[in-house]
């Protein structure tokens, strides 16, 4: 979808003490050049980012991303963010988005301009793409292998594995082989057999009436999503929880979803081409949760 508003962030220290950040904000043509040729986010991918899904108007789960862009530069030694600043930046662009319907506001920090003093960082909205048919009719994944163990996390955490960077051309090339044989998206899965994330969401599985989705435990991102989701299905009385999934214990969900801010929910249908049943009902109702008004 095409920009409909970019606005340059002069990034404030952590610990700025200012209220008023509008003077640290610039608004430019989202259609023109803006990058310095140096910026290291689009020569080594260095720099995160979050998106954010606006609907009618409103960002939803803006803390749970602002949280998450902090743990992002935390992981990758970027300055921390000014989460006021970040909020206010948050709240303009997100004017900018279709005020009916929804849509998309993108934030990012990248290292900067190689040599150069500061970070760079800027944000956009957009209306989002249509994602009514993946919602309704739900998607086929494969499983992929990620090449790694569930303890390299840990082991090598200079893979950078829980952050949200710019990195994503593994992810998108996920996608693409997926598509290669014959499914809509792929569920990543450590090489010993364990289950992780999507290249763009998390999974939430069902099993013996349980929501299960796999420990954020470093490998992967902490879906804002799937939080918000999970404590909406606990105050509906619904059992959540993480879990170290075992590749196998796939084949005894009796429903699985992918879930990111954009996308919202979509039943997955087929995992390696083996059916799974789709709770249609609770689909549309999670659906109608995730499109309601959230903070
Ligand atoms: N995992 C990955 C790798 C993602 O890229 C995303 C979203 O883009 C998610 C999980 C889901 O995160 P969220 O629900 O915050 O959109």
């Amino acid at each position: 979808m095409a920009l409909r508003f970019a606005l340059v962030i002069e990034p404030a220290a952590s610990d700025d003490p200012r209220t008023d950040f509008d003077d640290t904000f610039r608004a430019i043509d989202p259609s023109a050049p803006a990058l310095s040729v140096g910026e290291l986010s689009t020569q080594r991918g260095d720099g995160i980012f979050e998106s954010i899904g606006v609907v009618d108007g409103h960002p939803q789960e803006t803390q749970a991303h602002l949280e998450r862009l902090a743990h992002s530069a935390a992981i990758c030694d970027l300055p921390a963010p000014h989460l006021e600043q970040w909020r206010r930046a948050v709240e303009i662009a997100a004017t900018h988005a279709p005020q009916r319907g929804e849509g998309v506001v993108k934030l990012i920090l990248s290292r900067g301009v190689e040599h150069g003093p500061a970070p760079t960082a800027w944000a956009t909205a957009a209306a989002a793409a249509d994602n009514t048919v993946a919602r309704e009719q739900g998607i086929r994944v494969v499983t992929l292998d990620r090449g790694y163990g569930i303890d390299t996390p840990a082991k090598a955490p200079w893979l950078l594995l829980g952050a949200k960077t710019l990195s994503y051309a593994v992810n998108m090339a996920a996608i693409r082989e997926a598509h290669r044989r014959g499914a809509d998206d792929a569920v990543f899965v450590t090489s010993d057999g364990f289950v992780l994330e999507a290249p763009t969401a998390s999974l939430i599985v069902r099993i013996d009436g349980r929501f299960v989705t796999p420990a954020p435990n470093g490998g992967i991102l902490h879906g804002t999503t799937q939080l918000s989701l999970f404590a909406h299905l606990a105050s509906e009385g619904f059992e959540t929880g993480y879990a170290t999934l075992p590749t196998r214990s796939l084949k005894d969900a009796d429903a699985a979803w992918l879930v990111s801010s954009v996308r919202l929910a979509a039943p997955i249908t087929a995992i390696d081409g083996m059916d799974v049943p789709v709770d249609a009902g609770l689909t549309a109702s999670i659906n109608r949760y995730l499109l309601s008004p959230r903070d």
